[in-house]
């Protein structure tokens, strides 16, 4: 067993349970015991010194581009439709052994900030590519996370009136195969998996109607979950508008993408029944404050979304318009654009911290056994150093977390298993990752 003591606790439980010194205990890849004080008597294992420490859930990443972390630094003062223009040539050199360098290097990078699952969304398949999904599997586990990888799709090239090159596409019968096999092969329905795979055409300007749609219909036949990029900016919502007469949440639901198995990146630019059809349908919203920041595209409604009911988790976004990639900053930064957008009130810190752990496992469907810190859950959680000069003093170590810089991360369990101890990954080497992550940076310029 493991026992974690003398640590604050946020548990995230549906009361939002906190403990000023308290003792978590894992046996094997289940916690057993979260509570005040030192751990009862019974328990026996390894013990973890937690003083000056706050232990929160493991961080859950909703939306990401891990090979994007090997294009990082293109296009910096650009919209999305003229970044994506430069950077869908760059990314048309991509094979696996960079997929995996760059997914290698994400995941390290979020692990290192508090994060113990990473949904992934992978849509760019060049024809010489190689596996590009095996290539992601393989850095999950390397970096001993847990992956939700989406297999995304376009096949709407230039030609079609979409925005990426044709060869960047596939057709929409390689797409769904492509998917289907992703399925077959990698997904993992019990509860304790470590790699799931969902459904995820890009977004409808790269992909046809009858993909979103068809899209669908083979996850619902899976039973896997469906992701997609929606509503990111005016640009879009301009375009939706003048191609099919509707906004992009009217488009979605036209096609079947509202529904409590579905989240979906940015939300930015909803109107308020929107913002109630996500609530009252159950879909989910990954939230990318500091993509949405680096681009220019606006401040999602994270808190109408919240009040209608709707799951809301925190992502990244792809390190292409996020260059630091990291988790815990996340959390930051949407209490910062929240209180932008609707005032002090508009947002808490136990708020921020619910998005970027109990939301994001609800976005991904894992709150059966992720998200909270509670006996039966699985073991994933981040004890957070709040003993340095960045922390030390600060009265409430959850308002440390989410308003100071993100804290050194001492321990980070995923099923009981160590990914990081003292701010060191201990899975995988980081300065072999490193080194990768700079050639395959270099084979993509
Ligand atoms: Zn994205």
């Amino acid at each position: 067993m493991r026992i974690i003591e003398n640590a604050a606790i946020a548990t995230v439980d549906a009361r939002g349970t906190e403990y000023r010194s308290g003792h978590v205990v894992a046996d094997g890849e289940v916690l057993v015991a979260v509570g005040e004080g030192p751990a009862p008597a019974q328990y026996t294992g390894t013990r973890v010194d937690g003083s000056g420490c706050l232990v929160t859930p493991g961080l859950i990443n909703t939306h990401h581009h891990l090979y994007q972390w090997a294009t990082r630094g293109y296009a910096p003062d650009s919209t999305l439709f003229d970044w994506l223009v430069e950077l869908y040539p760059v990314w048309g050199r991509l094979d696996a052994e960079i997929t995996h360098a760059a997914a290698s290097a994400g995941l390290a990078r979020l692990a290192l900030t508090g994060c113990t699952t990473v949904a992934d969304h992978h849509y760019v398949f060049p024809r010489e590519g190689g596996d590009q999904l095996a290539a992601l599997v393989s850095a999950v586990g390397r970096v001993g996370v847990r992956g939700h990888l989406v297999r995304g799709s376009m096949d709407r090239g230039e030609s079609h009136g979409g925005l990426p090159p044709d060869h960047l596409v596939e057709d929409l019968d390689a797409a769904l195969a492509g998917t289907e096999a992703a399925i077959d092969v990698h997904h993992d329905p019990s509860p304790d998996a470590r790699v799931r795979i969902a459904v995820g055409p890009c977004s409808p300007f790269t992909v046809t109607e009858r993909l979103m749609t068809e899209a669908a219909v083979l996850a619902r036949r899976k039973g896997v979950r469906l992701h997609t990029h929606l509503a990111e900016t005016l640009d879009e919502e301009r375009q939706c508008l003048a191609e099919f007469g509707c906004t992009p949440a009217e488009y979605a639901e036209k096609l079947g993408w509202l529904g409590d198995d579905v989240w979906l990146a940015h939300t930015v630019h909803l109107a308020d029944d929107a913002v109630r059809r996500m609530g009252a349908t159950g879909t989910g919203s990954a939230h990318c404050p500091t993509s949405n920041g680096r681009l220019g595209t606006g401040i999602a409604p994270a808190r109408g979304l919240l009040d209608a009911g709707a799951p809301v988790g925190l992502g990244v976004d792809g390190a292409a318009s996020n260059e630091s990639g990291g988790l815990g900053e996340e959390l930051h930064q949407a209490l910062l654009q929240a209180r932008q957008r609707g005032g002090p009130e508009a947002l808490t810190t136990r708020h921020a911290l619910w998005m970027g752990t109990m939301g994001g496992a609800r976005c991904l469907g894992r709150e059966g056994e992720l998200g909270s810190l509670e006996p039966g859950k699985l073991a994933d959680l981040a004890v957070w150093d709040l003993g340095g000069l960045r922390h030390a003093g600060i009265d409430d170590p959850v308002a440390a977390l989410v308003l100071g810089a993100t804290p050194e991360v001492k321990l980070l369990l995923v099923g009981g298993e160590t990914v990081v101890a003292d701010g060191r990954l201990r899975t995988t080497d980081e300065a072999a990752v490193t080194a990768e992550l700079g050639a395959a940076s270099g084979r993509m310029r």
